[in-house]
């Protein structure tokens, strides 16, 4: 069985344990005599799998009793319509932009009514840093402040929040959840669709503070509630229960390999390989300023813009794939999730140096 090292943005790379394990329950999960997917979602064996996926999480990220753990449909892009839905309440919010996420996150708060005022942006210069956020920027009248904690696309991270004085956080951590610890308690909400650091595309995880919970007004649709789902231990409808299931194995072999402390030692090392090397040569550039650089998505291009096709197409041919940048970045983009190993972060330098010796 072939395995190429994939950097894909999301869906992205799994742990081999993980598939390896689901594969041996797949045809008969333990002794149930069916598979994970044909169960019912109220089945004995089904509540064991959700509510150990459940407890896992919340372990892993110590998250604490007065915080709902949701897991819902609709992808982190529903997020940016429920979070204003049911936190609103009085229609005016606080948004840091930078990049593409945020923006759809502001457009979403706009069509909702709310009055989005967006204290920071990092649009002039093509989203490449974190816009400082001064703590007399906020609105201490806000609903809430709302960031994307690390910007999948352009390849920044936030590293600090600023103190906003009672206005709940709300934070995007799709695709830096569970990479490092984070205090739970500096948010209101937290949301992530799973496909990058917890299992396959279907499911979305929010966290919640409890006493945000109950406060949307009637007309608000059942599904977009978040009391309907908490309500119901995220059980109202079917739940994307092949893909909690996974998201459960994710979990376990987080713990296993000692939690968020010992990935996020493994995540810097990691990213210290990548931009370690970017930093000693010419032959490539990263557009990102050193402090905001993401430990999850490496951006960088060659310095001669002519040779990017050619540095992806020859990736490829050495089975390390979807290294392309976005289409609105262009160059080159490595996703190095918790599941990218570290042999894949060495191996695509090996190429890059390869490659740069034989186009210098
Ligand atoms: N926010 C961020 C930071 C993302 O990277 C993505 C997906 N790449 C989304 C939101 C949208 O997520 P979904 O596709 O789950 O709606």
């Amino acid at each position: 069985m072939k395995r190429v090292y994939n950097f894909s943005a999301g869906p992205s790379v799994l742990p081999l344990k993980v598939l390896e394990d689901a594969q041996t329950d797949l045809v008969s999960y333990k002794n149930a005599g069916m598979s994970v997917m044909e169960m019912s979602h109220r089945s004995a064996d089904y509540s064991i799998i959700i509510n150990e996926a459940k407890a896992d999480f919340k372990e892993l990220l110590n998250i604490p009793d007065n915080y709902e753990v949701l897991f819902l449909q609709g992808g982190a892009s529903t997020q940016f319509s429920m979070v204003p839905m049911n936190i609103g309440l009085k229609g005016k919010a606080q948004y840091v932009n930078t990049g593409v996420w945020s923006k759809k996150a502001i457009a979403e708060a706009n069509k909702m009514g709310i009055d989005v005022d967006v204290i920071a942006s990092s649009a002039d210069k093509t989203f490449s840093y974190i816009p400082k956020i001064d703590d007399s920027m906020i609105d201490t009248d806000a609903d809430y402040f709302f960031i994307t904690s690390n910007n999948t696309i352009f390849g920044t991270s936030f590293s600090t929040l600023p103190d906003t004085k009672g206005v709940p956080v709300v934070a995007d951590m799709s695709s830096d959840i569970l990479s490092k610890p984070i205090n739970v308690e500096d948010y209101g909400i937290i949301f992530a669709g799973a496909q990058k650091n917890m299992g396959p595309a279907g499911l979305t995880v929010v966290i919640v503070r409890k006493d945000l919970i109950g406060k949307a007004s009637d007309s608000v649709p059942t599904m977009m509630n978040y009391s309907t789902h908490a309500d119901n231990d995220s059980m109202f409808n079917t739940p994307p229960t092949y893909s909690i299931y996974m998201a459960g194995l994710v979990f376990k072999w987080l713990k296993e390999l000692g939690g968020l402390k010992a990935i996020q030692k493994i995540n810097e090392e990691k990213a210290a390989i990548l931009y370690d090397y970017l930093d000693s040569t010419e032959f490539y550039t990263t557009p990102v300023v050193k402090d905001d650089r993401s430990l999850m998505n490496v951006t960088f291009v060659c310095a001669n813009v002519e040779l990017n096709d050619g540095f992806v197409k020859g990736a490829k041919e050495k089975d390390l794939v979807n290294l392309k940048g976005h289409r609105l970045v262009g160059g080159m983009r490595a996703s190095i999730y918790n599941a990218m190993p570290i042999d894949g972060v060495k191996a695509l330098v090996d190429y890059m140096k390869e490659f740069e010796k034989a186009n210098k």
